[in-house]
């Protein structure tokens, strides 16, 4: 097989490029490509394909709002038991299936994330359209889901033995107010033995998230006793003064590089046009490529609340009816963190590229690879193949075509670091 022997001779170059220095490749990198295993298991994708499709289009259609992943969980559950792995549900709601390997002291990870950002009462169904697929959740992250069970497969069917354990995992809580709790459980679970995660996210062969990028999101609640607008005028009003400490805040500066954005999402308040309103609330989003520049930007968004309640009770001509409270809350903070380029998870992934034909811009975004990369852990993100757009819309498409060389380009990098256990006799 030309691909096999061209396998060999990349990893077996001493210096690949200026960023992968030999001496960060994985160990048995230079083995385990040309076995018949591997060349087995990689040759599994093709003939599957109909098949692989079928399991995307099944567990898209199982709904996984927020909070209710567990019904496509036990479905994934299945699939990955039927692959011969040991499969547990953990306290979290993320499905584990453990491909033990022949040093059980160390762990890599293969994960997909369950949940859409769908409500419950979303129609889930996916239409045929020639060759696309449509349907909310088919390519975020029904793509990721269904490479995540085909690779298990695949080690199953070529009988793969690694040489570090691998985990393949199902987990909940990756959008929005999840906050990302069923990688944070799985990390703390795992963290003394895991050396790697690879994520699965979304379709596409084009990129690797490598750069964890941190964000915040905070609501702020301004309340007052609330009263009549004509008898009781002058009485402090939440909704002024949430507009006063909006205009401070959006005239924060915030620096080109590193880049900080923020986003007013949400605001609400007030029950009728003839009221003074006893509550107002805004949700603010608040990204950085710094942490420093996260917390300068949140502790400059409590003190614009803080000066618009001011301003308010200030200029309000009645402060005997009742004062103004504000209070800021959390919803979600995602930790930041970066993969070094000299680290062997990206050699594995720069190999595999390499092996299939296929390049990766390096990017930063906010994903499961988040929570290890920020303990330290190497953590990559990147699509599972296909073509896709629209996530998050009710517009969501996939497209298969191609779709072997992510499942490919996914299972090189996961046997890249995990490794392949030796064989006696071969
Ligand atoms: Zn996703």
């Amino acid at each position: 097989m030309k691909h096999a022997a061209l396998w060999v001779i990349l990893l077996t170059m001493p210096v690949r490029s200026a960023s992968v220095p030999h001496n960060s490749k994985p160990a048995s990198t230079t083995q385990f490509a040309d076995t018949s295993e591997v060349r087995s298991a990689l040759a599994w994708f093709a003939r599957n394909v109909t098949w692989i499709n079928e399991q995307q289009v099944r567990l898209t259609e199982i709904p996984a709002a927020p909070f209710q992943e567990a019904q496509r969980a036990a479905a994934v559950k299945t699939l990955l038991a039927s692959s011969g792995l040991d499969v547990q549900i953990d306290k979290t709601g993320n499905v584990i299936g453990e491909l033990r390997g022949a040093n059980e002291k160390e762990i890599v990870v293969l994960s997909a994330h369950l949940d859409t950002v769908f409500p419950p009462s979303t129609d889930v169904k996916v239409r045929h359209e020639g060759a696309r697929l449509l349907g909310p959740g088919i390519s975020d992250n029904g793509t990721g889901l269904a490479a995540l069970i085909a690779i298990a497969r695949a080690c199953q069917e070529a009988q793969i033995h690694p040489r570090r354990s691998i985990l393949f995992v199902a987990d909940v809580g990756e959008e929005g107010e999840g906050n990302l709790r069923g990688m944070r459980a799985l990390i703390d679970a795992y963290k003394s033995k895991l050396k790697a995660v690879i994520v699965l996210d979304g379709s596409g062969t084009d990129h690797v998230t490598t750069k964890a990028l941190a964000s915040r999101r905070v609501e702020a609640i301004i309340t007052g006793p609330g009263g009549h607008s004509w008898s009781d005028f002058g009485m402090p009003n939440p909704i002024n003064a949430l507009v006063r400490a909006s205009v401070r805040f959006i005239n924060t500066r915030v620096p080109v590089a590193p880049r900080t954005t923020f986003n007013i999402g949400q605001i609400e308040g007030g029950t009728s046009v003839n009221s003074i309103p006893y509550e107002a609330k805004l949700k603010v989003d608040i990204r950085s490529e710094s942490e420093d520049e996260l917390t300068k930007l949140e502790s400059a968004l409590r003190d614009s609340i803080a000066a618009g309640v001011r301003d308010e009770m200030e200029s309000a001509r009645d402060r005997s009816k009742g004062k103004l409270e504000w209070k800021v809350n959390l919803l979600g903070s995602r930790p930041g963190g970066e993969l070094p380029a000299n680290s062997s998870l990206l050699a594995a992934l720069r190999a595999a590229d390499e092996f299939v034909g296929t390049q990766s811009r390096v990017e930063r975004s906010s994903t499961d690879a988040n929570v290890p990369l920020s303990h330290g852990i190497e953590a990559i993100s990147i699509g599972a193949g296909g073509t896709g757009g629209g996530a998050h819309s009710l517009n969501e498409w996939y497209e298969p075509a191609g779709r072997e060389l992510g499942l490919k380009r996914a299972l090189l990098t996961l046997l890249g670091v995990s490794g392949l256990a030796e064989e006696k006799s071969r």
